[in-house]
């Protein structure tokens, strides 16, 4: 009986614990029961509900089934490490549900061994935290970001701002902080409510986030205070000034210009202060200090400006701004002419000119173009520049034209990638020859390969519809930049200009010869024409005509000199 009565007992309990795990199992969490090799065995009713597939669709597949794709293979890698060795894993990790919706969840692996100790099935035990992951972001965003604009705030903006330090380390290239502080917000919440003051707030906001896209970094400190973070400017300080103050000087203008809010338009501008970001200047919280005085400063210069922190940056780009202006006044005072340097042909002799640009500057003499090109380009001043140098060239045309001996002479002109690129180039520059009289077939275009990278396909489009009204194209500096073969056929050209540099070392460099003479063999195959600059002896010149190349300009024969020199030359042809 006493036998008898245990066999019972065991048999009952056994019973028992089958049901209250049954019943378990179909808790609230997700359950998956599989075997050693990752099969689903065995799925509870909240596996379905969570998952969206039922028992049947899951029981003997893989649970990759479930595998949202969002997890490197490392992370899976360590996760069945850590079950392994320790018999278990739990965290939070992405599913996919049957929808195809990525949703995350809180899971848990135990491992259950047979009576041998090895692996039978794993258990799997999740909840859907979604909502939890919801709540917590709404957290991290009132933590991080200003409610009113949804710019980072300046917590966000001093993790990013030690983050940018730390880059600039590696990097070595500068960033810049630009703490931005609105002229009269004051008066305009006084006067027209704090509503209204909400709403200019967040179209500050908006214009700032438009001027500065990508990595930057616009935050909102508080009131009406603003600040962009610059990254990834240029390495040396001075053009990183630069690039700020330009970036600076848009930001004002966007700010400047009048605001709607509702019935109302109101005007408002603007104060800047800016120190430039480098990891050897202080911490995060010392370059804040900084920018912040900076920009007291700019308020005091009269508000609606810009200051620099550091002052020889400050008269660094005071010195670039009193240029700008003073090409400015220059182009409209009629300051800017141009200089002929001759191009010689082999057996015709003097065949025309490349037109050099020269600043006749009232104060500071004859100026180069290493003088004020660059600056040009920076102030959006160059198209306006070369278009007069070109209004200039075509001019002299005309007038060759009624003179028999100069009747040939062609003209090449230096033209900048955002002439080329201006919208309306090519209905300006065939007004222009209309305008002038002049032969378009006399005048050559010269353009550098690096102008061709912004949009080739666009300048190729431009370069052929001039082409088809007779203006000739060379690729000056030729050699220097990423010459392929596949856009010199692409290209309607019509010379290549070999670059100074190949010219100069001809005599000693073997190297050089060879460049050359290859070039001479791919023009003479493409049928273009070729010409070597910057000839100074006779020995380049020789070796010039060994090599195939029978066109030259150089100091050999004449420096860019004013149009009464130019037509004082007799240049004759090189036996
Ligand atoms: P570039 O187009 O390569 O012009 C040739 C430069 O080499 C000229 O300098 C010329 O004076 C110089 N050069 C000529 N022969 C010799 C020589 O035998 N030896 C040496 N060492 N140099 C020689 P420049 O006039 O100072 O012009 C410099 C650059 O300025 C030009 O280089 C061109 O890129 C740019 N430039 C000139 N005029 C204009 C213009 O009207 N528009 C634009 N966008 N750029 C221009
Ligand atoms: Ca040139
Ligand atoms: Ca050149």
């Amino acid at each position: 009986v006493v036998c008898l009565s245990r066999d019972i007992s065991e048999r009952a309990s056994a019973e028992q614990e089958r049901r209250i795990a049954s019943i378990a199992f179909e808790s609230q969490q997700g359950m998956i029961i599989t075997d050693a090799k990752n099969r689903i065995l065995r799925v509870n009713q909240a596996f379905t509900e969570i998952s969206g597939y039922s028992a049947d669709e899951a029981i003997g597949q893989d649970t990759r089934l479930l595998a949202s794709g969002r997890h490197s293979p490392d992370f899976y890698l360590a996760m069945w490490r850590s079950i392994q060795q320790t018999g278990a894993w739990q965290g939070e990790i992405w599913n996919r549900r049957k929808t195809g919706e990525v949703y995350p969840e809180w899971l848990s692996i135990s491992t259950v061994l047979d009576a041998q100790g090895a692996v039978s099935n794993y258990v799997a035990a999740f909840t859907d935290i979604t909502e939890r992951k919801q709540a917590e972001e709404r957290i991290h965003n009132l933590a991080f970001y200003d409610p009113l604009s949804g710019l980072p705030n300046r917590r966000l903006l001093l993790d990013r701002l030690k983050q940018a330090l730390a880059a600039t380390v590696r990097s070595q290239q500068y960033g810049a902080l630009m703490f931005i502080d609105l002229d009269n917000f004051k008066n305009i919440n006084d006067l027209h409510g704090h509503q209204a003051g909400d709403q200019l707030l967040c179209m500050v906001a908006e214009r700032l986030s438009g001027e500065v896209r990508g990595v930057n970094t616009v935050a909102r400190l508080g009131g009406d205070e603003f600040v962009v973070m610059l990254e990834d400017l240029d390495a040396k300080a001075e053009y990183a000034a630069a690039q700020a103050e330009q970036i600076g000087e848009r930001i004002l203008s966007a700010l400047g210009q009048p605001y709607r809010l509702g019935s109302l338009l109101v005007h408002s501008s603007a104060s800047i202060g800016v120190v430039l970001l480098n990891s050897n200047d202080g911490d995060a919280e010392e370059l804040m200090k900084r920018a912040d005085m900076s920009m007291y400063e700019a308020k005091q210069a009269g508000r609606n400006a810009l200051r620099f922190f550091d002052p020889r940056m400050q008269q660094a780009v005071q010195e670039r701004l009193r240029l700008e202006d003073e090409i400015r006044r220059g182009l409209t005072a009629g300051e800017f002419v141009i200089h002929f340097q001759p191009q010689i042909e082999r057996h015709r002799g003097l065949v025309g000119a490349e037109v050099l640009v020269r600043w006749q500057h009232p104060q500071r003499g004859l100026l180069t173009p290493v003088h004020f090109i660059g600056p040009a380009e920076r102030a959006g001043l160059i198209e306006a520049l070369d278009f007069v140098v070109l209004t200039q060239a075509c001019e002299q045309l005309a007038t060759w034209a009624r003179q028999p001996s100069r009747a040939a002479l062609t003209l090449a002109v230096n033209l900048s990638a955002s002439l080329l690129y201006q919208a309306d180039f090519v209905d300006r520059v065939l007004a222009l020859l209309q305008r002038t009289g002049a032969n378009p077939r006399l005048l050559k275009l010269e353009i550098t390969e690096s102008l061709l990278l912004d949009d080739m396909e666009e300048a190729v489009v431009r370069m052929r519809t001039l082409k088809q009204h007779g203006i000739r194209f060379s690729i000056d500096d030729f050699g220097t930049g990423y010459s392929s073969m596949a856009y010199l056929q692409r290209l309607p050209l019509d010379q290549l200009k070999i670059d100074q540099s190949f010219v100069r070392q001809l005599v000693e460099d073997a190297s050089s010869q060879t460049i050359i003479r290859a070039t001479c063999a791919l023009a003479s195959g493409l049928k273009l024409e070729v010409i070597a600059e910057g000839v100074e002896t006779e020995e380049q010149r020789t070796l010039l005509i060994a090599n195939g190349c029978d066109m030259f300009q150089g100091y050999l024969f004449s420096r860019p000199v004013p149009l009464e020199a130019f037509e004082a030359l007799a240049l004759e042809p090189v036996t």
